[in-house]
C-alpha cells in the first residue's frame, strides 16, 4: 500500500510556471527528503502532495487512487510544519486531540493514541501545559504527535526543525529517524540542510528551479552527482 506517485505535474501561480512537468515515484515506508536552494518549489511540492494546493496539470495517486481531487483531509497524510501551527489557548493534549476530535475518533481511542504518541515523543509530562510553557523542541515535538495521531499513511515535513538551535536539531533528527524507524510509514521532509538530507534520507530528490535534478540514495548522490550543482549540495567532492 500507500505508493505516491506524481505524474506530469505541474504548478503555476499565475503566470509564473513553479514545478513543470515533474514525474516522481515514493514507494511505501521510504524516507525521502527534497533538497534545493531556497525557492526552488520544496514547500510548493509538498503542498501539491498534501493538496494545500491544486495542481495545474497532472496526476497524484496515492496507495492506487487518484489523489488529484480529492480533499487535504482525505488523503491519508499529515503535515508536520516549521512554524508548529499549535494552538496556544489550548493544551497540548487538547492540542493533539483536535484532529482526531475533527475526525469524530472516539474518546476512549483519542486517549490510546494520545498517550501512545506521547510515550514515544517524551511529552508524558507536559500534556496538561500549554505551547507557550514548552520549549520549542517540545512545541515541535507537540506538532508530531499531533501528526501521529492521525495514523497516515506518510508524514509530509516542511523544514520542521529550522526554528531550533544546532544542538536541539541533532536530536530531533534522530527523533524523527527514529520514530520513522518505528512507524514504517512514508516521511516526506523538506530541507536546506545537507546534513539532514544525508544522514536521514532513504533517497534524496534535488530540485532545482522546480525540476528534479537528481534522484538517488545519500551515497549514490555523494559518489556520482551529476553535475556540479548537485555536488554542491550534497557536498561531494567532486
Ligand atoms: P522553497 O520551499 O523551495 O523555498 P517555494 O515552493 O516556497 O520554494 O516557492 C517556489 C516559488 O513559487 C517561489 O518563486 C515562490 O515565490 C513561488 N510561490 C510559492 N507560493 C506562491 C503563491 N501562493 N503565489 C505566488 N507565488 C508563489
Ligand atoms: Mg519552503
Amino acid at each position: 500500500m500507500g505508493r505516491i506517485t506524481l505524474d506530469q505535474v505541474t504548478k503555476s501561480f499565475g503566470e509564473v510556471n513553479v514545478i513543470p512537468p515533474l514525474d516522481l515515484t515514493i514507494e511505501d515506508g521510504e524516507f525521502v527528503v527534497f533538497v534545493g536552494p531556497s525557492g526552488c518549489g520544496k514547500s510548493t511540492l509538498l503542498r501539491l502532495i498534501a493538496g494545500l494546493e491544486d495542481v495545474s496539470s497532472g496526476q497524484i495517486r496515492i496507495d492506487g487512487e487518484d489523489a488529484t481531487d480529492k480533499r487535504p483531509a482525505d488523503r491519508g497524510l499529515a503535515m508536520v510544519f516549521q512554524s508548529y501551527a499549535l494552538y496556544p489557548h489550548m493544551s497540548v493534549r487538547k492540542n493533539i486531540a483536535f484532529p482526531m476530535k475533527m475526525a469524530g475518533v472516539p474518546e476512549d481511542e483519542q486517549k490510546r493514541r494520545i498517550d501512545g504518541a506521547a510515550a514515544a515523543l517524551n511529552l508524558t509530562d507536559y500534556l496538561d501545559r500549554r505551547p507557550g510553557q514548552l520549549s520549542g523542541g517540545q512545541r515541535q515535538r507537540v506538532a508530531i504527535g499531533r501528526a501521529i495521531v492521525r495514523e497516515p499513511q506518510a508524514f509530509l515535513f516542511d523544514e520542521p526543525l529550522s526554528n531550533l538551535d544546532a544542538a536541539l536539531r541533532v536530536g530531533m533528527r534522530l527523533e524523527i529517524s527514529e520514530l520513522h524507524k518505528r512507524l514504517a510509514t512514508t516521511m516526506i521532509y523538506v530541507t536546506h540542510d545537507q546534513v539532514e538530507a544525508m544522514t536521514m534520507a532513504d533517497k534524496i530528490v534535488v530540485l532545482r528551479a522546480g525540476y528534479i535534478e537528481q534522484v538517488g540514495t545519500p551515497l549514490e548522490l555523494y559518489r556520482t552527482p551529476r553535475n556540479r550543482f548537485v555536488a554542491g549540495f550534497i557536498g561531494s567532492p567532486r
